[in-house]
């Protein structure tokens, strides 16, 4: 690798420090961050150019190694090597916390696997950004990343999660987030939501109600920017009374539904066991047959 020394034998490895980097505000990189990065013998980076511009605002002109999301685990190995020999370094991403959904996962695992001192340096995160002041229950909350591209598999994740009773939190891409709203409409019903728009930046945005409100909502706009989606977990969208639930069963008999998938969508969103769904399905007036 250029610009690496030789290994010195028995050398101490070097420590990885895991260097969180603003979201939008460039205030919100922090001292310590600050510190690590001019001390670091190289900073490993998603894209260059990117890093090169937050170094210089702080007057740090460090040896840059490119770490592409589509090329982790072939570039670790030349990293790793840097590491062992005792050099001190840091990994960055273009924004936020490096390895949550972005480059950074891989580094850091074979560096712990090979023995190297990993330290984070904690700072933005979107993921954390927008809990937090999303009003969704933040006790409890599980990450879901980016869902898959196709939607089958996006309504399979979706369906996965469910019955969990903690806040959900995605990224989106600003094109897609109408249709992933109506998706989690569709699979996890009127539950509360929040899309987080722009955090930290000029335009910061929050805009709270059920999931099929926003869905419509965010369907009739024009969406620029970074989003987030919170959904609220099963808890807090509540458990259905039973008279809620004999309702959305008859209607949904009514549209020739049949009862054993019915007992396990209505279920999972009325917060009900599948089983006592189907019970009370049942007992149910089945709809007449067309004459
Ligand atoms: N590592 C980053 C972190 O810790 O948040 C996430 C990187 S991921 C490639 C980019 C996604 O994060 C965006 O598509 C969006 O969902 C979310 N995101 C990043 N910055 C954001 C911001 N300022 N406002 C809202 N969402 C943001």
């Amino acid at each position: 690798m250029p610009g690496s020394d030789p290994a010195e034998p028995g050398a101490q490895p070097g420590t990885l420090f895991v260097v969180a980097t603003p979201i939008g505000n460039l205030g919100d990189l922090s001292p310590r961050a600050v510190e690590v990065l001019a001390a670091a013998r190289f900073v490993v980076c998603e894209d260059t150019r990117h890093t090169r511009g937050l170094l210089t605002r702080h007057g740090i002109d460090a040896e840059l190694l490119s770490l592409p999301a589509f090329d982790e685990p072939n570039r670790v190995a030349g990293i790793l090597e840097r590491l062992l020999q005792g050099h001190d370094g840091a990994v960055v991403s273009d924004a936020g916390t490096p390895g949550i959904s972005d480059p950074g996962e891989q580094l850091v695992a074979r560096a712990v696997a090979a023995g190297v001192r990993v330290v984070p340096i904690p700072g933005p995160s979107a993921v954390i950004a927008a809990l937090s002041a999303s009003g969704l229950p933040t006790g409890r909350f599980h990450f879901l990343g980016f869902l898959p591209r196709e939607r089958g598999a996006s309504v399979e994740m979706l369906e996965e999660v469910a019955s969990l009773r903690a806040s959900l939190v995605l990224y989106e891409a600003p094109g897609r987030v109408a249709r992933t709203l109506a998706l989690a409409a569709e699979v996890l019903g009127p539950r509360p939501a929040c899309v987080a728009r722009e955090l930290t930046k000029l335009h910061e945005e929050f805009d709270r109600g059920t999931l099929p409100e926003l869905a419509s909502r965010w369907a009739a706009r024009e969406v620029l920017g970074e989003l987030v989606i919170i959904i609220g977990g099963r808890q807090a969208a509540g458990r259905w009374t039973e008279a809620q639930v004999q309702e959305a069963l008859l209607r949904e008999l009514g549209a020739g539904g049949h009862l054993k998938e019915l007992s396990q969508q209505i279920g999972r969103v009325a917060g009900w066991p599948a089983k006592d769904v189907y019970r009370l399905g049942l007992l149910a007036p089945r709809p007449k047959p067309e004459p």
